[in-house]
């Protein structure tokens, strides 16, 4: 029943796998497993429910050869290079081999490393299920992520601003290849480190990339589609990242590192929550373009590998990373017809304008991103009060809502495509509290009901409304 981890990080890569083992949990307890992902990996979750799965999803019994490693990574905070982060809470334990494909179990809060600096190395119950939450609200949305497989409360007491209790989350990847492990790797100045790490990459994500007459700069333009797709989802997702470091970029394009994160309500072009994002680098309507700032840190850690001679280099990444905006804009495109119900007769430049309009309208009366999105359904079908209801420029909404029936909008489409259900901040916020109190039951009522986000489901109302105006004035993310 113990899966088979294979090391190939390690073995390609040893400069930037330090082999670790996890911290002993004081009495571990499972408290949430992820079945429907372990059964996509063909995992038996009766196993990992088990004291034997327990302790491999604490990283204390680990199969026959396994050699798990905290792995090396720099990263951009906030615009400021940081050259050595590296898993300071966290550890690959290796890669498993799945119907999905080569998937990374990796854990977060297993302890310190030598990547720790100041910190403990500890990750408590209330984040790590929230990042269970989001990643299974987001695979729900068909929104590429990573995904936690389980939540286990570890009975060591952590402490922050209060005593917590502490939390191993299992964390399943395509990889965790950041944008920041190509900075690693350029920052050391070893053109094979470099090289060997992009192989990397290509093979495990991109393998019919490494045919092509420049692999790498293949490889570059993969990414930049990869992460533009990314973000033009989030942003039809109504979702703020809100710490889009370098080292939270993925190569394989999935979102990862739930911190704080959070969900738009009224809708604010400029909206921010974390505690930490002051000049707001990291607000919602930022996103595409940190995306393109990140790519080009990328691009410049590629440089050795893209061309023999630096000017010529350059030239390439530039020219590549001008694709970004063509990308971004044709996924948005894209997320903005589904949600606006319209097919692929509907012309681009009508469905960008419907869009934008769209936007506008509820910029302007700051209304709930969810449910107006989701509202179009009924106008769609003929009752266009529930959605005029929540806007202020009536004028302008009429004018609108004229041109978009004009364009034969599918309301089916329009509820399979947006939810009705997502971790809203109050939502998640008190269910975090009761599950710190020992209650998980809110908790898994809400996971539920973001596990199947466009079905309408009685007895689930309350799970669709907008906190209190006075929760969100005071909502900060850590
Ligand atoms: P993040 O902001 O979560 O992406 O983490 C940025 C860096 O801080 C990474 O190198 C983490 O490993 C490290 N880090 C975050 N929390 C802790 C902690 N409690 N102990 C040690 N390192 C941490
Ligand atoms: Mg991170
Ligand atoms: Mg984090």
């Amino acid at each position: 029943m113990q899966p088979h981890l294979s090391h190939l990080f390690a073995d390609d890569l040893g400069a930037m796998a330090l082999p670790w083992t996890a911290e002993e949990p004081t009495a571990p307890r499972l408290l949430v497993l992820n079945t429907s992902l372990a059964a996509d990996l063909g995992l038996h979750a009766e196993w990992l429910a088990g004291p034997d799965g327990v302790a491999l999803l604490t990283g204390q019994r680990l199969p026959d050869g396994a050699a798990p490693v905290a792995q090396a990574y720099s990263g951009h905070q906030f615009g400021g290079f940081s050259p050595r982060l590296g898993d300071g809470r966290a550890l690959l334990l290796g890669e498993l081999s799945t119907p999905l494909g080569l998937r990374d179990l990796h854990l977060k809060g297993s302890g310190r490393t030598p990547f720790s600096r100041g910190g403990d190395g500890r990750a408590v119950v209330g984040p790590m299920l929230r990042e269970l939450l989001i990643g299974e609200a987001m695979h729900a949305q068909g929104i590429a992520t990573t995904r936690a497989l389980a939540v286990v409360a570890t009975g060591t007491v952590v402490q922050r601003e209060q005593p917590m209790p502490g939390a191993v989350l299992a964390r399943i990847a395509a990889s965790h290849l950041r944008v920041g492990s190509f900075q690693f790797a350029r920052a050391t100045g070893d053109g094979d480190l470099l090289r060997a790490l992009a192989d990397h990459a290509l093979e495990r994500h991109y393998p019919a990339l490494a045919e092509s007459a420049q692999p790498y700069l293949a490889l570059y333009r993969q990414v930049i589609a990869a992460q533009a797709g990314l973000i033009a989802a989030w942003m039809g997702a109504g979702f703020i990242h809100g710490v889009m470091n370098t080292d939270n970029m993925t190569i394989s394009g999935e979102s990862i590192d739930y911190g704080p994160c959070a969900y738009l309500e009224g809708y604010r072009p400029d909206a921010v929550f974390s505690s930490i994002d002051d000049a707001g680098r990291y607000a919602y309507g930022n996103q595409p373009a940190v995306g393109q700032w990140n790519l080009a840190r990328f691009g410049e850690a590629l440089l050795p590998l893209l061309a023999d001679d630096e000017t010529a280099a350059i030239e390439a990444a530039t020219d590549a990373l001008a694709g970004f905006s063509t990308h971004y804009r044709n996924a948005w495109v894209g997320v903005m017809r589904a949600k606006l119900g319209l097919d692929a007769t509907a012309p681009t430049d009508v469905v960008a304008a419907l869009a934008e309009e769209h936007l506008a309208l509820l910029a302007s009366a700051g209304a709930d991103w969810t449910q107006s999105w989701r509202s179009l359904a009924a106008a769609a079908r003929g009752d266009a009060e529930p959605w005029r209801g929540r806007l202020l420029d009536l004028a302008q909404a009429d004018s609108w809502l004229e041109r978009w029936r004009a364009a034969s909008p599918d309301p089916e489409l329009i509820e399979a495509t947006n939810p009705l259900y997502v971790p809203r901040n109050h939502l998640a916020d008190a269910a975090l509290r009761a599950a710190e109190a020992g209650d998980l039951a809110p908790f898994e009522r809400l996971l539920a009901a973001v596990r199947e986000p466009f079905t309408e489901r009685p007895g689930l109302a309350d799970l669709s409304e907008p906190g209190s105006a006075e929760f969100a004035a005071g909502f900060r993310t850590f």
